[in-house]
């Protein structure tokens, strides 16, 4: 059963070609099969079964069926779901159990999705490699020495190795775009407050956002839409409608259409067949009627600089919470309350989730405050306003998703700066929070996938995936 898109599961099941049951056997039975890949951290063997029989059970007796019906799902390990672990990819939550659904979960079942299991990542999404979790490291699905990106790392595996249809991730500065690049699928991240965080553990809530990873424009169009829209736990969550994202799709148009091409996102050092392939494409897109524009918008390095100390700070005060008292994880070692503390989160914490507490402490502490903090908040602002402007121009802003392919597991795990820059593309989008995407567009010289990156205004994301949909590498 070989399945490309939603639309061709759901023709065979609707006309009950296959039942749901079925068809959640194939995809149980690969997820086994791919094991040792570490991919999922949980899986839902009896539970997506008796979900699936049920749904087989009301297609039988004439019940309407859902806009996702049967759609098999994979669900980052932040997000949380009533009654199942909750890991985060750290040992610190190692054992712990959600007592509540997300909104995300709870919209997607509302529809019929079925859940298959929790996918893993980068320890509290701090990471863009995937190395960064209790639970092993996850190949790439085209070359197993490399990483698959990061943090949603799992939710990029299980998609591109055909282990689940479309997976939730959640992205921070580019945790569902850089893994979708590197794994050859859409990785979509909509504009901050488009879907409730109610349920998503908290990494840097003024960025954090619950993106969607599918094999195409038209299944993560599907399942945005059911996902977006206003909810009474988020207050953050915007209150805006939520529009038909397929009907905006359709009505974009590549003659006329303006992209945006700054050098910021072409530096002089970036991988050549990444340059070639990303241009090559932006080029074909002009033969067929689009304009492509130069545009100028401040150095990503800065933004970089800006999210490591924004991001961190949130961190440091949002991951205060785990103490060894009130969730999770609890040192055998205490002897006291502050030793519970300190030998709780010194046991349980991986390292990089330690250096972030560290580097956010510091620069919120009361002597640096000025000089960093705010700083990197006024730094916010001009990007903010800078896009803005761009967008004013073009329709779309694009370059590559990340500055080289795939690199290999280890090659940068001993210097945290490396492994920040493979953000370097993705992080101006969440710093200013607008909606972008990352779109398979060629493979390399090592047949290794490159992708798109686009960018476009808040709250168009129908256009944006309509966009992507038009620079989607055939198979
Ligand atoms: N790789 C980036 C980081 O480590 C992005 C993470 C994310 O988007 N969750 O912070």
């Amino acid at each position: 059963m070989h399945l490309s898109s939603y639309e061709e599961l759901r023709y065979r099941l609707l006309t009950q070609a296959v039942t749901c049951e079925e068809a959640v056997r194939f995809y149980l039975d690969r997820i086994d099969d791919n094991r040792h890949d570490n991919i999922f951290i949980t899986v839902f063997h009896e539970k997506a079964l008796e979900r699936a029989r049920s749904l087989d059970r009301k297609l039988r007796d004439g019940g309407e069926p859902g806009i996702l019906f049967g759609m098999p799902v994979a669900i980052k390990d932040n997000i949380a779901m009533k009654g199942g672990r909750l890991t985060c990819a750290s040992k610190i939550l190692s054992n712990y159990e959600s007592v509540y659904d997300a909104t995300a979960v709870l919209r997607l079942e509302e529809e019929d999705a079925v859940f298959l299991g929790k996918t893993n990542m980068d320890e509290f999404a701090m990471g863009s490699s995937n190395e960064n979790s209790a639970f092993g490291t996850v190949p790439n699905p085209f070359d197993k020495t490399r990483v698959p990106g990061g943090s949603s790392g799992g939710s990029a595996a299980a998609v591109a190795n055909g282990l689940a249809m479309v997976a939730l991730g959640s992205d921070t500065g580019g945790s569902v775009r850089q893994p979708a690049g590197f794994c050859d699928i859409v990785g979509l991240k909509p504009t901050y407050g488009r879907i409730s965080r109610y349920g998503l553990v908290a990494f840097a809530s003024s960025f954090d956002q619950i993106g969607v990873l599918a094999r195409n424009s038209d299944d993560a169009a599907l399942v945005l839409g059911v996902l977006a829209g206003r909810d009474n736990h988020d207050a953050t969550c915007s209150l805006r409608d939520v529009p038909d994202y397929g009907t905006e799709m359709t009505s974009v148009r590549v003659e006329g259409l303006k992209i945006g091409v700054p050098k910021a996102f072409f530096p002089e050092n970036l991988n050549s067949d990444v340059s070639r392939i990303v241009m090559g494409k932006l080029h074909e897109l002009r033969e067929r009627g689009a304009e492509l524009v130069d545009i100028t918008l401040p150095e990503s390095d800065y933004a970089i600089a800006a999210y490591y100390i924004l991001v961190t700070a949130e961190a440091s005060s949002n991951l205060a919470r785990f103490d060894g008292a009130r969730y999770g994880y609890r040192s055998s070692e205490s002897g006291d309350l502050s030793s519970m503390y300190v030998n709780s989160r010194t046991e349980g914490f991986g390292r990089e989730v330690k250096r972030r507490i560290m580097l956010g402490t510091y620069v919120l502490s009361a002597g640096y405050y000025d000089t960093y903090y705010k700083k990197a908040q006024q730094v916010r602002r001009v990007f903010q306003d800078r896009y803005r402007e761009a967008l004013e121009k073009v329709d779309v802003i694009a370059g590559p998703t990340s500055p080289f392919p795939p690199f290999g597991i280890g090659d940068k795990m001993a210097d945290p700066l490396e492994m920040y820059l493979a953000d370097v593309f993705t992080v101006p989008a969440s710093i200013v929070g607008m909606p972008a995407v990352s779109v398979p567009v060629g493979m390399d010289s090592l047949n290794l996938p490159v992708g798109m990156h686009l960018i476009c205004n808040f709250f168009e994301e129908g256009k944006l995936l309509g966009i992507a949909k038009m620079m989607q590498r055939n198979d």
